[in-house]
């Protein structure tokens, strides 16, 4: 395992980050999380150009180039000594007195990174998903390190026994709490198109050219919720999630997804309550 922060290698959780620093404070930052197979960082350029589109968003300005960024990444793995790895990468605004305003003058960014050994989610046993109302803001396309409707969202659906949401918004089904989220339907695979609604996941293009090679259609369109018995298949992509089937869908009377919950979504669910929406 192996941390980054500034210039320097640090053990990830030795207090490095200084109290005024707006990724701590505001999460004022942005993120990717890059897979590393035998030691190579896949998908590098794809993640590189999201981080960048990310940066811009939100109108920091990147402390490096993406060529820096790409051998930064590749040292810390050296560093590492890890074949199969989650990186993680962080750039928020940079340290200042905590104001609401963008520091002026700008202070430099800040970049932190962890390497940590993982897994592959190949052979997992397929899982389940728990259907709720989406209520991330409006942009979910930024890989803002502000996640708290997603924790709440994945710890509700771990909460009920399952393993990730199904977020609904107005009415469509489209996207997990942390993995983009794939209908198989007559044959053909169905995601939510890439809006400013969904994260475009690195994996999730990587499937559309998976499927193209395969001659496998792939409609991108928004799937309404109560079209959910007609499908043949579901399942999930994700850096680190890869391509993992789900079986069963699952709904709770307190967890609402055609409109906002009400505070019940925050409080302790009981599980026994969940019904089977749908099953493999
Ligand atoms: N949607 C959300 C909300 C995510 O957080 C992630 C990644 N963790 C994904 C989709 C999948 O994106 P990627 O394939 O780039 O990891």
């Amino acid at each position: 395992i192996v941390g980054y922060y500034n210039g320097q290698f640090v053990t990830p959780n030795s207090g490095i980050v200084p109290l005024d620093e707006r990724g701590h404070q505001f999460g004022d930052g942005v993120y990717e999380v890059i897979r590393c197979y035998g030691g190579r960082a896949f998908l590098l350029d794809w993640h590189l150009d999201r981080l960048w589109m990310s940066l811009q968003a939100i109108r920091i300005a990147p402390p490096f180039t993406k060529d820096e960024c790409a051998t930064l990444i590749e040292r810390l793995i050296v560093e590492s000594g890890e074949l199969e790895a989650s990186i993680y990468l962080q750039i928020t605004r940079g340290s200042a007195i905590r104001n609401h305003l963008f520091p002026n003058p700008a202070v430099k960014a800040n970049v932190s990174a962890t390497v940590r050994p993982v897994a592959s989610q190949i052979a997992k046993e397929p899982g389940t998903l728990l259907m709720m109302a989406d209520e991330r803001w409006a942009n979910a396309w930024i890989k803002t390190i502000n996640l708290l409707p997603n924790i709440l969202a994945k710890q509700t659906a771990h909460d009920m026994g399952a393993d990730e949401a199904l977020l609904v918004r107005d009415g469509a089904m489209i996207e997990s709490a942390s993995s983009n989220l794939w209908f198989v339907r007559d044959n053909q695979l169905i995601t939510a198109p890439a809006d400013r609604y969904i994260l475009n996941g690195i994996t999730r293009r990587f499937v559309i050219q998976l499927a193209d090679r395969l001659g496998i259609p792939v409609r991108e369109t928004k799937l309404p919720a109560k079209d959910l018995a007609t499908v043949d298949g579901i399942f999930i992509t994700g850096t680190l999630t890869e391509v993992f089937p789900i079986h069963r869908v699952l709904t709770h009377p307190d967890v609402p997804y055609v409109s906002l919950p009400d505070v019940t979504g925050l409080q302790q669910l009981s599980a026994d309550k969940c019904q089977v929406a749908w099953e493999a």
